[in-house]
């Protein structure tokens, strides 16, 4: 994998002392142009843009995340995914607000029940940083959405009377910014659900906010064993050696398995080089690349979208390059709340009376018989 000069440091926002308190890194956050400039040379498109998308969608980044972007040039791929571009406030035609239909499997306020076995929880609808793409932005960033105590009784009383939800997947927003006690009550009451196999967390601090895995967090985490993590690094160039000290902490003392999911997105993740390093970056930091998600149906996420034919395409450069464990699958979840699909590449070629027809990764073609 990559040479040393692609773990760039950090250019510290800031030198306080509090920098590695995650309170201390949401209270500092990034909300204006104001704030913004002092730490990018903003062009004129990003100035506008943090404008006009004010009504849209929130625009926030820890001083943490900004230390990441590069100050000067607008292509970086971290300011890709947090500052605002021209594209994002003109209207498409295929913009939804709510391009997987989770308000209409909703049974209680905050649980989205999809698929028979496992259901979604939101449990805060705020985020330390809001990534331009997020497919929840009709409600993320807006915390008086956020469910309350009572709704949270409703929605375990949900799980409880349905058994054939074997999964609890914690979502948001992001479920982190529930405190310690709070994480510990909720993974203790799920725990006590006898047909509930396992919980998952989605979260996107260890990328964005890796200072909230804290010693703390994780002797939760290993009092509720087994906890399966969801992240969601989308660039080698977030996985900082402070993140990945970070999710080291996660495996080691919390117990937890650890996994990823990104987005394919255009100019920021969408050729093999850079997929190839984040993958095995992830696998180094002891993460399982799990998902590539091709970019949801959102209102202004148009110019992120990659075509699928391309994705198609980078994973099959991939697969057979690089080790099967590196390797996550492609998948969309189809507008209008199908659920998700996987993408596969065709390596079938042919089907004849008595054998197969495979093309390799090298694109040699190999017949096999029934
Ligand atoms: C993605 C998703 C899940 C989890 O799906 P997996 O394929 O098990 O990772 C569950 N519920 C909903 C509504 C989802 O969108
Ligand atoms: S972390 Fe997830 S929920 Fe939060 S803004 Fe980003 S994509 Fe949306």
């Amino acid at each position: 994998m990559g040479t040393s000069s692609d773990h760039r440091e950090l250019t510290p926002v800031s030198t306080d002392p509090e920098w590695e308190n995650w309170k201390w890194q949401i209270q500092n956050r990034i909300r204006d142009e104001e704030g913004l400039s002092r730490h990018l040379e903003l062009t004129s498109d990003e100035r506008e843009s943090l404008k006009k998308c004010e009504e849209l969608f929130s625009f926030s980044v820890t001083p943490y995340y900004l230390g990441l972007a590069d100050p000067k040039n607008d292509d970086c791929p971290i300011r890709l995914q947090v500052v605002p571009r021209k594209e994002e406030w003109i209207p498409r035609i295929w913009d939804r607000p709510d391009p997987l239909a989770e308000e209409s499997y909703m049974p209680v306020k905050g649980v989205t029940h999809r698929y028979p076995d496992r259901a979604l929880w939101y449990l805060s609808h705020v985020c330390a940083v809001y990534c331009r793409f997020c497919t929840r932005k009709r409600k993320v960033s807006q915390s008086s959405q956020t469910p309350d105590g009572e709704d949270w009784k409703q929605a375990l009383e949900y799980f409880k009377s349905r058994p054939e939800i074997r999964e609890v997947i914690l979502s948001g927003g992001d479920p982190l910014n529930l405190s310690d006690s709070k994480l510990d009550f909720l993974l203790s009451e799920l725990k006590r659900i006898p047909h509930i196999n396992q919980v998952r967390i989605h979260t996107r601090y260890p990328v964005t906010l890796p200072m909230r895995i804290t010693p703390e967090f994780c002797a939760v985490l290993r009092r509720h064993f087994p906890v399966f993590i969801v992240t969601h690094f989308n660039h080698p160039k977030e996985l900082t050696d402070f993140s990945r000290e970070k999710i080291r902490m996660l495996v080691q003392d919390g117990s937890a398995t650890v996994l990823n999911q990104s987005v394919l997105l255009k100019g920021i993740n969408d050729s093999v080089e850079t997929l190839v390093e984040l993958f095995y970056g992830l696998t180094s930091a002891g993460i399982k690349p799990y998902y590539l998600h091709h970019c949801d149906e959102v209102y202004g996420s148009a110019h992120f979208r990659v075509p699928i034919s391309k994705g198609v395409e980078l994973m099959k450069s991939i697969r057979g390059r690089i080790s099967g464990l590196c390797v996550p699958l492609y998948v969309v979840d189809l507008t209008g709340g199908g659920g998700k699909v996987p993408l596969p590449a065709e390596y079938l070629e042919e089907e004849k009376s008595s054998s197969y027809v495979f093309r390799n990764y090298r694109g040699d073609l190999y017949e096999i018989g029934y």
